[in-house]
């Protein structure tokens, strides 16, 4: 996956492609790379690494023009090298493209495109686009339809900006990869995602599947936007939205790094998921009622708060609900039917795997409930019914406060199938305020110090039970995420099935307690790994002899894990900065995995 963003308008507009860039350094940062169209030509720059440190105006003085498109690779086809960074251009220059998306059939648009003489300068998939579009521009009347009838035969995702040097036109197009138009006052912007332009544009136009936005100059000069299908040609009629958030909302608020920004943000996360409307929640909820069999499918920290959803709906629903990794889920796919239930939970809301599972429900005639985080994206507009969960806009690729807030989204879902949506809201707020207590500054202080202690260690373990058993999932991926210290986390009921064989002297097991019969549990297990010598760290309502360290949560009933899970969080958060680490850059990560 990978940032897009472009700029169409009547000034310079590489600043705010920069700008835009950095905004979605999240989406990847293997390279980057410019491109700007002025005086019928296309001046290209193209970088390794991050963007970060990047000074137009020093590094590039003379760089720019009124119609530019910008890129940040997360690579999927071609290593990570200066030839393989977008933008691609076609053999003769007019071309050029970024992409964010994988062409599944590159290899034989590549030999075709070969054979007609085209020569090819980088490994990727995407570089198949600028040839292809430079192919069809020798047969099609116009770049507008050249560039339809290239994305014809292109097989994949794409969300695209397109630069003609001989047009004063920026194409956008995306199909199963986001890509938003934002407009302003006789200029445009195209951005994989809204915080990439909002600062300049707050009105926008999210493109739906297969659809493009031609920007061009009118007759009367003005610039202007059209959306059209792909396919058909046919134009659309734009539903522009208004986004309320505010620029520095996507911002780091004067905190070192969004990860921190946005744990200390929970409690409000909380507090707005806790406003979630009766009328939403009790329409998802007859969904629930009404399906013969219910599964919950998503990847990663989204899986985690399916599978504390799943217990949860179990315990206080009596509903079966059966959580299954969307990257496993072809090899189940097969088994959905009519009257099933899937219900998908991601942040971005463009999880390739998750998405794909919306397509195989809808095959077998299943229905799609969502909670996703971000609105128009490709997931929200694919599913029967969505709701939104409140997490707002996610920057830190490391997700933390979105997971809080699925939990807390399963926790209305619950009130309302038991028509107790009131006395939910009531519970969720007490939730917010047990974490105001946990995210105190005295209670960082004690975190760091924990922090500093367990910095070195190379192993390090969670143990939970019943609706805790997903936050020992949790915490240990994030700890593994950030820190890169290797943790995993176990169902308390497992441990003697193999994993204590791991415990040995000192080593930190992290142990999660629920307020109900699980307790003594979970206690008995923290004895056991005790016994054999490990440093047990008890997260729970209630202090007990045998944890070493105890973090304290308010009793919250079944809802104390989504508390819970903040320490470990910010746990995470510490032991990477005591290890140097850049909690904005975990190697390999990406936000919202795109591709499968
Ligand atoms: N497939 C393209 C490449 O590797 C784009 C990757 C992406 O969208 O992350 O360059």
């Amino acid at each position: 996956m990978c940032g897009i963003v472009g700029y169409f308008g009547s000034k310079d507009g590489m600043g705010a492609v920069v700008e835009g860039l950095k905004r979605l350094e999240y989406r990847g940062y293997d390279s980057w790379g410019l491109a700007a169209r002025t005086d019928r030509k296309i001046l290209i720059h193209k970088e390794i690494g991050k963007i970060g440190s990047f000074n137009l105006k020093k590094d590039l003085p003379n760089f720019g023009g009124k119609i530019c498109i910008g890129h940040t690779r997360w690579a999927t086809h071609g290593g990570v090298t200066a030839i393989n960074s977008h933008p691609h251009l076609s053999c003769d220059g007019r071309i050029a493209v970024v992409h964010n998306g994988i062409v599944e059939n590159y290899q034989e648009l590549r030999a075709a495109l070969e054979k007609k003489g085209h020569k090819f300068k980088s490994q990727t998939d995407t570089e198949v686009i600028a040839h292809l579009i430079e192919q069809e521009l020798r047969t099609k009347k116009n770049i507008v339809e050249a560039v339809r009838s290239a994305l014809k035969k292109i097989e994949g995702s794409f969300a695209l900006g397109i630069i003609d040097r001989e047009n004063d036109i920026l194409i956008g197009a995306r199909y199963a990869s986001p890509l938003v138009l934002g407009i302003a006052k006789d200029e445009f912007y195209l951005g994989s995602d809204v915080p990439a332009f909002l600062k300049y544009a707050n009105q926008v136009v999210f493109l739906d599947e297969r659809e493009m936005v031609v920007l061009s100059h009118g007759k009367s000069g003005n610039a202007q936007f059209d959306l059209m299908n792909i396919d058909s040609g046919k134009k659309i009629k734009a539903k522009i939205t208004k986004i309320k958030w505010s620029a520095e909302e996507a911002e780091k608020g004067g905190h070192p790094h969004f990860m921190i920004k946005e744990m200390l943000e929970q409690p409000l996360v909380i507090r707005k998921t806790a406003a979630t409307e009766k009328e939403e929640l009790e329409k998802a909820a007859a969904l629930i009622k009404k399906a013969k069999r219910v599964f919950v499918v998503a990847c990663g920290t989204a899986l985690h708060a399916g599978i504390y959803g799943s217990y949860l709906l179990a315990k206080r629903n009596n509903i079966m609900v059966q959580p299954i990794s969307a990257g496993e889920l072809s090899y189940f796919s097969h088994l959905f039917k009519k009257g099933d239930l899937v219900i998908t939970v991601s942040q971005s809301g463009e999880t390739a795997d998750v998405l794909e599972a919306v397509r195989s429900a809808h095959k077998a005639g299943a229905k799609v409930l969502a909670l996703v985080n971000v609105l128009g994206s490709s997931l929200m507009r694919a599913a029967d019914r969505s709701i939104l969960t409140k997490a707002g806009s996610e920057i830190c690729v490391l997700s933390t406060k979105a997971y809080i807030s699925q939990q807390a989204m399963f926790a209305m879902l619950s009130g309302a199938l038991n028509g107790e949506t009131a006395k939910m809201k009531k519970s969720l707020l007490e939730v917010a305020d047990a974490i105001e207590k946990i995210i105190e500054k005295k209670n960082l202080g004690k975190i760091k110090t924990l922090a500093k202690k367990l910095s070195k260690v190379p192993n390090l373990y969670g143990l939970g039970r019943s609706l805790n058993y997903a936050n020992s999932l949790e915490s240990c991926l994030k700890i593994k995420e950030v820190s890169y210290i290797h943790a995993e986390g176990f169902a308390g009921g497992d441990l003697k099935h193999g994993p204590i064989a791991l415990i040995e002297k000192d080593v930190p097991v992290m142990v999660f307690a629920t307020p109900d019969s699980t307790e003594k549990e979970i206690v008995s297990n923290a004895m056991e790994v005790k016994a054999r010598g490990a440093f047990v760290i008890g997260i729970s309502f209630q202090n007990n002899s045998v944890y070493e360290e105890f973090l304290p949560v308010t009793d919250l009933g079944d809802l104390t894990p989504i508390a819970a899970i903040v320490y470990t969080q910010l746990l995470a958060y510490y032991l990477a900065l005591e290890k140097k680490l850049d909690p904005a850059k975990p190697t390999h990560l990406a936000n919202g995995v795109t591709v499968n």
